[in-house]
């Protein structure tokens, strides 16, 4: 190791973000050198991300400026495209140079899970960047203009393919637009046709019946038609094969949420892993390598119980401290402290004024629900951005 440490930081999610915040506070002068390097120069807010999509909210209030984040003095900003991992030279191969590291904090996110379903790939939209979402929220205003020219049945026929969480909060907010859009079109809102289909026997798998009901009926209430039961077989340009019979639901727009996995960087790393996640210690570093924390979406850890703890932004922000204290730790020759999750609760937007969510032994639905996933979205600029951000961006959630 050189005399100072190198401490490189990959992607400034949620995760990357804490870390390299805690970092910058805990180091003293020339203690290490610290770089952030992610693809965008702008943080942006997974969570919120199913509004932009579907164009219930701005896509400028799901980011921010990640130099209003961090310290420039205290912490090097790379932006830049990360090509590839080698943990054998312990460096980081970028589309424009290379970087060394001492210690790697791996905090890439996660990626769309397809499961291989053939044209998922090429022909269904994912809500994974602010990128992504402004193509997903201009194809749909796309075909809103095109209908009025050709009157394609498919061009107002929507389908987002999983009802996990990401897949009904942004089913949701599609509902919620769509009065919108008619009317700026011309268009009666009963031909526009929307469609949730999911694999498993209930949407919302896991969470819990009464509040998966509520849920339920609040969005058919805005006009969204369930598929449970059946599973997306295939994806094409113009609609989805679902189902054994291979029914097929014609939509010129399809949006899959139906899963994610780790970070392909991460896989070809060499990393052992599963669809991607790597399995870490309860320190958060990857299996025989001292120096390198994976967090986030790509990390795999377990609970008492030993089942999988979901990818969320909850796990990932509480782990970025933890790595940045294990980070010091190391180079000051302390004990590394164990990471413990501490489960806050799951909140999952309905659209306008509506939520569902379990906070403790605590069932919460409706407008009560709607507002703590506000105090939830608020709190996470208060932590990164202090009252300024929360009092800029947290006024349109
Ligand atoms: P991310 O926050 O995804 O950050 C990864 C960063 O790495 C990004 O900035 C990305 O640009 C960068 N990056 C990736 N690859 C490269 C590369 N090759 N080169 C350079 N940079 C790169 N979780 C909750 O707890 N609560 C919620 O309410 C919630 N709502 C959600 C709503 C939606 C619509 C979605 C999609 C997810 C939601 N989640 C929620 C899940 C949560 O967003 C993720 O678990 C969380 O973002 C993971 O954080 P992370 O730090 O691992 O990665
Ligand atoms: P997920 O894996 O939780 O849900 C994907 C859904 O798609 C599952 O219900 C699955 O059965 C279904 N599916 C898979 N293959 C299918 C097929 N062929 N046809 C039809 N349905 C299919 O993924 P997600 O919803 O993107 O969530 C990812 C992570 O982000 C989770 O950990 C989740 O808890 C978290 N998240 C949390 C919130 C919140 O707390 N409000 C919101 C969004 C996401």
């Amino acid at each position: 190791m050189s005399s100072i440490p190198k401490i490189v930081i990959l992607g400034a999610g949620y995760g990357g973000i804490m870390t390299a915040q805690r970092l910058q506070k805990e180091l003293n002068y020339n203690e290490a050198d610290v770089t952030l390097v992610n693809r965008h120069d702008y943080h942006y807010f997974t969570t919120h991300l199913h509004m932009p999509a579907a164009g219930t909210d701005a896509l400028d209030n799901a980011q921010v400026s990640i130099s209003k984040l961090v310290d420039e003095f205290k912490i090097d900003l790379v932006k830049s495209n990360i090509q590839k991992i080698v943990p054998e030279e312990k460096k980081i191969i970028l589309e424009d140079g290379t970087l060394s590291y001492d210690y790697l904090v791996i905090s890439l996110g996660g990626e769309p899970e397809t499961f291989g379903i053939p044209g998922m790939m090429e022909n269904a939209m994912m809500i994974r960047s602010i990128n992504s979402v402004r193509k997903i929220r201009e194809h749909i205003e796309g075909q809103f203009a095109a209908y009025k020219q050709d009157q394609k049945p498919e061009r107002l026929s929507f389908v987002v393919g999983g009802a996990g969480f990401t897949g009904i909060e942004f089913v949701a907010e599609l509902a919620d637009r769509m009065p919108e859009l008619c009317r700026k079109h011309g268009i009666d809102r009963s031909l526009v046709k929307i469609y949730n289909v999911e694999a498993a026997p209930t949407a919302l798998p896991g969470f819990d019946p009464e509040l998966v009901e509520y849920a339920m009926n609040v969005l058919k209430n805005k006009g969204v038609t369930f598929k449970i039961g059946i599973a997306i077989k295939e994806c094409q340009a113009d609609g989805v094969i679902v189902g054994e019979d291979l029914e097929k639901i014609p939509a010129n727009t399809v949006v899959w949420t139906g899963g994610i996995r780790g970070n392909r960087l991460v896989e070809e790393a060499g990393f052992e892993n599963m669809r991607g996640r790597v399995k870490i210690d309860e320190y958060l570093r990857a299996p025989g390598h001292e120096d390198i924390y994976i967090i986030g979406d790509s990390a795999l850890m377990f609970n008492p119980e030993g089942r999988p703890y979901p990818p969320t932004a909850q796990i990932a922000m509480q782990q970025g401290p933890v790595v940045a204290q294990n980070i010091l730790a190391s180079i000051r020759g302390n004990q590394p402290k164990k990471f413990v999750f501490h489960n806050k609760g799951t909140v999952a937007s309905l659209g306008k004024g509506e939520a569902v969510g379990i906070v403790g032994d605590r069932k919460l639905k409706g407008f009560v629900a709607a507002q703590l996933k506000k105090v939830i979205d608020i709190r996470w600029l208060f932590i990164i951005g202090g009252v300024s951000l929360a009092l800029k961006k947290g006024k349109f959630l």
